[in-house]
């Protein structure tokens, strides 16, 4: 049996703590930080549309608003649990301060498979659930968004749900809504955008050329297959991509919108014309230029980090790597982009849409765009040169950031003695 840790709530609280330590912070940082400052759980019971009541189970997770209000996604998966909730929630922290937002970190989660639900099912979940949470989230207080298997429609009837019972509209409690009701342009792409951004940072200064380099996605949910179109559009070659259902390779590059379009009609990428089919480990261990970790935590771990043979890997998905693998990857010189910069984007264009709401003012795609371009490479840039200077995991230098500008967050606002 391996002893790897793999519970993601102490996973990070391991890299709050090498922050704190590598910063000589006053300990009180991480007493504050070490878990988050507000847990909910609850249950609500659902009519199906058999008639018959389920109850089911959701979290939401507010771990530290002392850069301003918690924000972070809703996930819905049969594998939800608290811990990770937890985890989510402080991944979150840190996101939104390596690029410098003002939001603290939150994330919420209810036990179920969309996969197995009628649409009306899915509307009574999704209403139910931010009903039982109603009394801690709003505009000021904390931000939900989507997250793995949770869409812009299930934004909509969550902020309808909430406007009922402020009896206004609230578009600013909820982003990745649809654009009729508020939603911004770009936010569906921005994960992956974001993400993409990174790994052509990544790619400058490695002298890697994109044109050409060999990319592996695993996951093809919302970030997986834009960041696969995205470098496709970008003159890289997608061999391989893969779902919860498997993987499918072809040396020669993949059309990923093709690919979309026959996973929106078969219900998975298994199966597409002219590929070879792999298992997603498989996937994971492909000779490539950029691997893209798109789908739940723990992928890469010490039982396989040695046989990535990527060059770059771009963490599309939260906490796709365990520490013990970081440190392979380190030593086998895989430049890692942690996913508290690489998928960044999301929560960034969430907080444009959250701006745009607030003044009741909105953008074009162009400007949208072109703030995320801005925002992403001078986050790059930031954690890249703490990673030259302090000669750290680039992780670590990530984290070296974000936890110093929590932390004086926190100093100023005398939270800590
Ligand atoms: N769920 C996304 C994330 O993990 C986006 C969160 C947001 O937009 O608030 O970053």
């Amino acid at each position: 049996m391996s002893t790897e840790q793999m519970n993601p709530f102490k996973i990070v609280q391991g890299q709050i703590k090498r922050a704190v330590d590598m910063l000589e912070l006053e300990p009180a940082v991480y007493e504050v930080l070490k878990e988050p400052m507000r847990f909910l759980e609850v249950t609500f019971p659902v009519r199906m549309d058999d008639g018959s009541v389920r109850v089911f189970k959701g979290f939401r997770s507010q771990h530290n608003d002392a850069v301003g209000p918690t924000k972070g996604g809703i996930r819905f998966h049969p594998d939800v649990h608290a811990d990770e909730v937890r985890a989510l929630s402080m991944w979150m922290t840190f996101k939104c301060a390596v690029l410098g937002l003002p939001y603290g970190g939150g994330k919420g989660g209810v036990v179920c498979n969309p996969k197995e639900l009628s649409k009306g099912e899915l509307e009574r979940i999704s209403r139910g659930f931010f009903q039982a949470i109603s009394q801690i989230v709003g505009p000021e207080k904390d931000i939900p968004a989507p997250d793995v298997y949770t869409n812009p429609q299930i934004m909509a009837w969550m902020v309808d749900e909430f406007s009922k019972i402020k009896e206004s509209f609230q578009p600013g409690v909820i982003t990745g809504k649809p654009i009729i009701i508020g939603g911004s342009l770009g936010r569906n792409e921005a994960t992956a955008r974001g993400c993409v951004i990174t790994i052509r940072e990544a790619a400058k200064k490695l002298g890697i050329e994109i044109k050409g380099a060999r990319v592996a996605v695993q996951g093809y949910g919302n970030a997986g297959s834009i960041a696969a179109r995205l470098m496709h559009e970008m003159g890289a070659a997608v061999i391989a991509v893969s779902d919860s259902k498997g993987g499918i390779l072809n040396p020669a590059g993949l059309d990923p919108l093709k690919v979309l379009a026959f996973k929106d009609e078969t219900g998975s990428v298994v199966g597409y014309p002219g590929t070879k089919p792999i298992t997603n480990e498989e996937l994971l261990e492909l000779e490539c230029e950029v691997l893209i970790p798109a789908a739940l935590e723990n992928q890469i771990t010490a039982a396989n980090a040695g046989r990535v043979r990527a060059r770059i890997v771009g963490e599309a998905a939260n906490g796709p790597t365990t520490p013990e693998a970081d440190e392979i990857l380190a030593k086998n010189g895989v430049f890692v982009i942690p996913d508290i910069l690489a998928n960044a984007g999301g929560v960034t264009v969430s907080y444009f849409e959250w701006c745009q709401n607030l003044y009741g003012f909105y953008w074009s795609e162009e400007e949208v765009n072109s703030r995320l371009e801005f925002m992403m490479v001078k986050a790059f840039e930031n954690v890249y040169n703490m990673y030259k200077s302090k000669r750290v995991k680039p992780r670590d230098a990530a984290y070296l950031v974000a936890v110093d500008r929590v932390a004086q967050a926190m100093r100023v606002r005398g939270w800590l003695g």
